[in-house]
């Protein structure tokens, strides 16, 4: 008899965010005639710079053409965008990785999730709290998670990021084997600068851990002492996998391309049959997972992440990041101006925003949208710390932007 996976049972029915939208469906229902501003998603709101569409387009002709049609792409990627990825985000950087470290991927969140199948079932998952739901939900779907008491999880260890320690965890006392770290971190905007990240290599050296470090913002740092990468810090490479993906960067949300380093480096210890122990490498268990589950990455979206790096396509999307940055940064201040604390913002395109005078994260959603037609995402979507927060993205076109702004003047928030 076939019966449903328990983990899936355990999960909420609606996705964390489907709440949300139907709060702002509810609300455009009643008040048709209102234009609201979605200030709430992660998805990019410009289009495709010019060498981009030009590399789809020649990528296009090539597939219709007998000679040079691509089928099946490499299950790892072609070489022309790893070895791009390898010269740009590494090597021009002072890091050195191999091409067979690097996994092509359609966009990092479902490397991200799924990763946690090749970890014993025994693992002790970490997330940061507040972050990117994805992480604690593809914990509960592995069986991870334990049972929720109190709206936590019993199993989960929550790597609370608080004003207290300026949003960045701290090390926890416990043993975690495997740990979700995200900088600039979703929703908070922070950035772990190279000393925490040290202190994390560490840790996870010491307690034979594995870090998952997600870096899909990581290109918004402007910091120029703040790494980018966490194979930046010395020993990184035996003891984390990263996550890169084109979306944010690029606006590639809809094409879908992104990458995975799992350094050969990284081995973890494995009980055999005859109860000796042995090192596992993850990188050929991931290569492994991909060839029973994966029919690798379109060619046409790998030719587009190539135009990325060239020095023109680099260019056009620094010129998109920095349009993003500069909505965050007006953002920032129009909230500031009405007087509340805001976070981030400068390294990254969320803006966080601490509620005041007792007003949950709903509150604030619930004024925000009845009073300037504006929607953010409430905390508690990240998280139990994110309680009575609410995150602004800055992923917006030009004149929302400015319209946002001339609502926020006129708002008065204390009527
Ligand atoms: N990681 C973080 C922190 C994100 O915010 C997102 C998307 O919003 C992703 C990963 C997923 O990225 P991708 O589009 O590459 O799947």
């Amino acid at each position: 008899m076939a019966s449903v996976n328990r983990s899936y049972r355990l999960l909420n029915n609606k996705f964390i965010f489907d709440s949300v939208a139907s709060r702002v469906a509810a609300y455009q229902k009643l008040h048709p005639n209102k234009k609201i501003i979605p200030l709430g998603i992660g998805d990019t709101a410009l289009p495709l710079v010019p060498t981009i569409t030009d590399a789809i387009h020649s990528a296009a002709d090539e597939m219709a053409d007998k000679e040079r049609f691509k089928g099946y792409s490499p299950i790892q990627g072609y070489d022309f965008l790893r070895r791009s990825i390898l010269e740009h985000d590494f090597h021009a950087r002072g890091m050195e990785l191999d091409i067979d470290d690097i996994f092509i991927s359609e966009g990092i969140q479902s490397d991200i999730t799924n990763i946690l199948e090749i970890f014993s079932p025994e693992s002790v998952v970490g997330v940061m709290d507040p972050s990117y739901p994805c992480y604690l939900e593809a914990t509960v779907m592995s069986g991870r998670a334990g049972e929720q008491r109190g709206g936590l999880w019993s199993d989960v260890v929550y790597l609370k990021s608080s004003v207290e320690n300026n949003f960045l965890p701290q090390i926890p006392s416990e043993v975690v084997d495997v740990i979700y770290l995200c900088s600039p971190n979703n929703p908070t905007g922070v950035i772990f600068d190279r000393c925490e990240l040290e202190r994390w290599v560490s840790y996870a050296k010491c307690n034979n851990s594995i870090i998952l470090f997600d870096v899909a913002y990581g290109e918004f740092i402007t910091d120029p002492l703040a790494p980018r990468s966490i194979y930046e810090i010395k020993g990184a490479k035996e003891v984390a996998i990263e996550f890169r993906t084109y979306s944010k960067m690029a606006g590639f949300t809809g094409i879908r391309c992104g990458y995975t380093v799992i350094p050969k480096e990284l081995a973890i210890n494995h009980t055999t049959e005859n109860g000796s122990t042995e090192k596992a490498s993850l990188n050929k268990l991931w290569l492994r997972r991909l060839c029973s589950k994966h029919g690798g990455v379109s060619f046409i979206s790998q030719r587009a992440a190539e135009a990325i790096y060239s020095p023109k396509g680099r260019e056009e999307i620094e010129r998109n990041m920095a349009f993003y940055l500069k909505n965050a940064e007006r953002l920032f201040i129009a909230f500031k101006r009405l007087g509340f604390e805001v976070y981030g913002g400068v390294n990254s395109p969320f803006i966080w925003i601490k509620m005041r005078d007792g007003l949950t994260s709903w509150d604030l959603f619930d004024r925000l949208l009845s009073d300037c037609q504006i929607t953010g995402t409430p905390g508690h979507c990240f998280g139990p710390s994110g309680v009575g927060y609410l995150r602004i993205s800055s992923f917006a076109k030009a004149l929302d932007v400015e319209e946002a702004i001339q609502r926020l003047k006129a708002w008065k928030i204390d009527k």
